[in-house]
C-alpha cells in the first residue's frame, strides 16, 4: 500500500424523502487497501455505495476519489452538480459488483465483460476482445467464452460479473453483498476470486456478511448502524475486539 487516499467521504449526509439513511459518514480508504463495510439490514451500506459512484447524490458532504469530487465541479468556491457526461466518466472509476449479478442475459460471458470497454469507453475492439479473454482466464472461465449466464453458475456468473468490472479498469471496486445471493458451496469460488485482486493490490470496499473474508482480508474493518459509522479499525479490534457495544452485539449475532 502507497499510503495514498484513495476514497475520502467526509459529512456524507442522504436522505429520502422525510428519512435521513446516511447520517454525517465519513470514510477513508487508502489505495491498494481492502475496506470491509459490515452492519445490520438497512444501515445504509448499499445507499453509501451508491454515493461512491454517484448513482446517489448526497444531501451534503463530499465524496472524493483520487483527489477529484465526485459528481460536483468547485466553480467559483461553491460547488455545482457537473455535466451528466463528466459524471459518466467518474461512475467509471468505480467498478460496482452487485449482490445479484446483473449480467446481460443475451450476451455470452466474453461479450457481457466486451460490453463497457467497446460502447462506453469505445476502446479498439481486438484489444479488448484480447483483454476480455485474459480477465476470463483470471477468474478461472478461460473455457467458458461463449456460455451464456444460464448456461453458468451463480459463482460463475459472479465471477463473470468482476471480470466484467475489472474491464473498465476502475481505479476500485465496489462490492456490494457479492456472496449473499449464492448457494453455500459456490461463495468460497467467489472470495477467492477476490482474495487474489486484494493482493494484487486493488482497492476493494466490500459490504459482507463474510465475517471470515474480513478477518483475513480487511485491512480496515467499518461497522455502520443507522447511517453512521459506529466503529473502524483493524479486523482483530472491530471483529475480535470491539470497543462500541453495538459492534460487539453485531458481530456476536452474525458469528
Ligand atoms: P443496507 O444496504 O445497509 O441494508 P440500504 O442502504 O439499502 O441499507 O438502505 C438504508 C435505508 O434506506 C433503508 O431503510 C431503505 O429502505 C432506505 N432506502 C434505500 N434506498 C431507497 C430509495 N431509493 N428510496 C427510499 N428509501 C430507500
Ligand atoms: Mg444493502
Amino acid at each position: 500500500m502507497s499510503g495514498t487516499v484513495m476514497v475520502e467521504a467526509r459529512g456524507v449526509r442522504k436522505s429520502f424523502g422525510g428519512t435521513e439513511v446516511l447520517k454525517d459518514l465519513s470514510l477513508t480508504v487508502v489505495e491498494g487497501s481492502v475496506t470491509c463495510l459490515i452492519g445490520p439490514s438497512g444501515s445504509g451500506k448499499t445507499t453509501f455505495l451508491r454515493c461512491l459512484n454517484r448513482l446517489e447524490t448526497v444531501d451534503a458532504g463530499i465524496i472524493m476519489i483520487d483527489g477529484a469530487l465526485v459528481g460536483v465541479d468547485q466553480r467559483g468556491g461553491r460547488l455545482v452538480e457537473q455535466r451528466e457526461r463528466d459524471i459518466a466518466k467518474t461512475r467509471q472509476q468505480s467498478g460496482m459488483v452487485f449482490q445479484r449479478f446483473n449480467l446481460f442475459p443475451h450476451r455470452t460471458a466474453l461479450e457481457n465483460i466486451a460490453e463497457g470497454p467497446l460502447f462506453v469507453q469505445k476502446r479498439p475492439k481486438a484489444e479488448v476482445l484480447r483483454e476480455a479473454r485474459e480477465l476470463l482466464a483470471r477468474v478461472g472461465l478461460a473455457d467458458r467464452a461463449d456460455a451464456y449466464p444460464q448456461e453458468l453458475s451463480g459463482g460463475q456468473q459472479q465471477r463473470v460479473a468482476i471480470a466484467r468490472a475489472l474491464a473498465m479498469k476502475p481505479k476500485l471496486i465496489l462490492f456490494d453483498e457479492p456472496t449473499s445471493a449464492l448457494d453455500p458451496e459456490l461463495v468460497g469460488e467467489v472470495l477467492a476470486v477476490m482474495k487474489q485482486l486484494a493482493r494484487e493490490g486493488m482497492t476493494m470496499i466490500v459490504v459482507t456478511h463474510e465475517l471470515g473474508f474480513a478477518r483475513d482480508m480487511a485491512d480496515q474493518v467499518v461497522f455502520m448502524a443507522d447511517g453512521v459509522v459506529v466503529e473502524t479499525g483493524p479486523p482483530a479490534q472491530v471483529l475480535g475486539n470491539p470497543i462500541e457495544t453495538r459492534t460487539r452485539e453485531f458481530v456476536a449475532s452474525v458469528i
